[in-house]
Order: C-alpha cells, then sequence, then structure tokens
C-alpha cells in the first residue's frame, strides 16, 4: 500500500506537523512544482532545492523533493533558463519531480528547525522552550457534561486538537456542580421528563482550544456528548501561544567555557569557521538560537537572559546589539540548518515506516572558507 502514495498524502502528513497558515507571509511554502496526485515511490529531502538536487533526484529515482528553503520566493515573471531558479523548474517539470518546502512554518512549530537545533547544540530537552511565542488566536472552551459522560467528551475533544499547552497534551480542568434543565414540547431529553425540572449531576470541564482546531473540535465536542442541546461556551484568551513561534530559548545541563561552547558548536553543525562577539561571562548556560536569518530575534534573546545566542546572517551594525547582552555567534546559515534534512526525512518515516526517504547528499551551501 505504501507503494501507491501520492503528493497529497505526503503533504497532508507534513501539515499536521506544520500547517502552511503558520508560514510568514513573505513566505513561499507547500506545493510549488507538480501535482498533488503524483503517485511517489521515493523521495528526496534537502536543505535547497537547486538544479543538482533535481539532478540527483533524477539519478536516484525521486518523484518527490521536500526542501526547507523553497525554490520560488519571489515570485517568477518567466522560465527561460536565465538563472538557476528558472533552470531548476524547468528541469523538474520536464523530469516530472514535484517540488515541496516546508519552510518558516517549519521554523514556527515547537518540533521544527529550532527545537532541532537546540538538540544539537546540547541543551536538555525539556528546557527548550520558543524564544518569541506568537500571538495567534487562542479561545477556552467550557462544556457542561453529564458526569459518566465527561471522559468521553474530553478525550474526543483532545483528539481533535484541544487541551495542548507546550510539551503537553490532554490538559483539562474539571468542576463538579448540578446541572439543571425542563425539557419543552417537541424537545427528547436525554434524561428527565418532558415539562418537569430536571437536576443532573454534571461536570464543568474547561479546556484550551487553538485557532486552526475550533471546527475540528466542535464537531468531536458536540458528537460526543450525550445531549440534545449543548450548553458550552467560549472565551477569546490574550495568552500567546507557547508552543508556536520564532527562535528557541533552553539550557546547558550544566555550565561550559565559552570557547568550549564554541568549539561544540563548530563541531555539532560542521561549520569551518564561527563569526562572534566579545562574550559576556567566561561561561555559558542559557542558550538562544534560531537557524537561518536570526537577527530579528536578538531583542527577545536579551530579555530571555540568554549568555550566548546562535544564528546567521548577522549584518556588520546589527553585532552591536549584542553587546553586554549576550555572546553572539555567526555560525552561518548553511550550516544552522542543514540538520533540518534529517529532522525532515524521520518526520515522514515516522508515518511512512517503509517508504524509500534519501537524504541528499548534494552540498548546496554557496559559501566556501579558506
Ligand atoms: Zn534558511
Amino acid at each position: 500500500m505504501e507503494n501507491a502514495l501520492k503528493v497529497r498524502d505526503i503533504a497532508a502528513w507534513l501539515e499536521v506537523w506544520a500547517p502552511r497558515h503558520l508560514a510568514e507571509s513573505y513566505d513561499n511554502v507547500g506545493l510549488l512544482v507538480g501535482s498533488a496526485d503524483m503517485e511517489v515511490n521515493k523521495i528526496l529531502v534537502s536543505l535547497d532545492c537547486t538544479e543538482d538536487v533535481v539532478a540527483e533526484a533524477e539519478r536516484e529515482g525521486c518523484q518527490l523533493i521536500v526542501s526547507h528553503h523553497p525554490v520560488i520566493f519571489g515570485g517568477l515573471k518567466r522560465l527561460n533558463g536565465s538563472n538557476d531558479v528558472e533552470r531548476t523548474v524547468m528541469r523538474a517539470v520536464r523530469s516530472g519531480i514535484a517540488l515541496y518546502a516546508i519552510h518558516t512554518n517549519l521554523d514556527n512549530v515547537m518540533t521544527g528547525v529550532n527545537r532541532h537545533l537546540g538538540e544539537l547544540l546540547g541543551c536538555t530537552p525539556e528546557s527548550l522552550r520558543i524564544l518569541r511565542p506568537m500571538g495567534a488566536k487562542l479561545e477556552k472552551w467550557t462544556v457542561f457534561v453529564p458526569t459518566d459522560h465527561a471522559d468521553s467528551v474530553r478525550d474526543a475533544m483532545a483528539q481533535a486538537g484541544a487541551g495542548h499547552i507546550g510539551n503537553y497534551d490532554q490538559c483539562s480542568f474539571a468542576t463538579e456542580g448540578t446541572g439543571t434543565f425542563r425539557a419543552r414540547e417537541g424537545a427528547t431529553p436525554f434524561v428527565g421528563n418532558p415539562g418537569e425540572m430536571h437536576r443532573e449531576p454534571e461536570v464543568r470541564l474547561e479546556m484550551v482550544v487553538p485557532g486552526e482546531a475550533m471546527s475540528a473540535v466542535r464537531r468531536a465536542m458536540l458528537e460526543a456528548h450525550p445531549y440534545e442541546e449543548v450548553a458550552y461556551d467560549r472565551v477569546a484568551l490574550e495568552n500567546g501561544r507557547v508552543d508556536l513561534g520564532a527562535g528557541m530559548v533552553g539550557e546547558l545541563p550544566e555550565p561550559m567555557a565559552w570557547e568550549d561552547f564554541a568549539d561544540h558548536v563548530k563541531q555539532a553543525l560542521g561549520g569551518q569557521a564561527l563569526k562572534h562577539t566579545a562574550p559576556v561571562k567566561s561561561h555559558v548556560q542559557r542558550i538562544a538560537m534560531c537557524g537561518g536569518s536570526g537577527a530579528f530575534l536578538m531583542g527577545d534573546a536579551a530579555r530571555a537572559g540568554a549568555d550566548v545566542y546562535v544564528t546567521s546572517d548577522v549584518k556588520y551594525h546589527e553585532y552591536f546589539q549584542a553587546e553586554g547582552c549576550f555572546q553572539l555567534l555567526d555560525v552561518g546559515h548553511y550550516e544552522s540548518e542543514w540538520q533540518t534534512s534529517t529532522l525532515i526525512a524521520n518526520k515522514i518515516k515516522e508515518k511512512f515506516p517503509k517508504f524509500a526517504v534519501r537524504l541528499s547528499s548534494t552540498k548546496t551551501n554557496p559559501v566556501t572558507y579558506r
């Protein structure tokens, strides 16, 4: 059965993990070239999608390339092969290879690019949290359920996406009380007799519901609830989503001399050189990080009390912002993100364990050192 997978099956699974609506507005994610109906027997996963990567997909018999960086980013006006983006797209179309990008939507989820980076840098998994949580829509729902049905309603709502807080799921709060109602003419009550006031032991069940899950949670709640008329309240919350957003901050298990940490970063990310500012402390423990261009999070790194901020693509004048706050380590864009391919490949294998997923062996880094 796994031989007959289609592009849409892979895309759907990746979008449960990193929904497309979480991408930044300037970004271009999802299926960029090809059709969702195309059959796939083998997938190539890569950080970048270049002409060489498409050539590798041809050689290896892959029908789909999943890359972190989208090959079409700033828009295309013509396809005549005058630059590498056009040549890459033309070659993929000619060879019947679909191109799919999972970019800033994967930067913005808890289990995405930056958590992976944090683990590579040696932060303890339980210490990692989002550096700049997203102000995404979140509501608190309160539903009144007869006591015997509280568990099944809670389970159904949790399955549909309610009750997620950080690394926890199935979060809820329940208080017991008494509900009253009188069924009027035409009603078919689950308990009690029409025309008589009824008292029923009920649970007041509260759960948080994220914006993207609201319609699914409502459907699941109404289906699992035994009452003809379900009483529930929805309240908009001001809380930010702690499980979504940019960058990550975490702690090393023990303080480390900054020189040792810098060497460790180079080794873990396969870098040949690091650009960095003067150390603020001799030993470092709290590490902020952002794969790719992360200068926009320097204020957040300072507010989080980071000793070090690991990112890339920092401009000369931006280095000054780190002064006295934290040590900035500019590790290089490719170095900070190339291992995202492994993360994506593992995620695909988690759902389709027998499926052929190849990590690209094409070195796409356009930057070299000497
Ligand atoms: Zn990047």
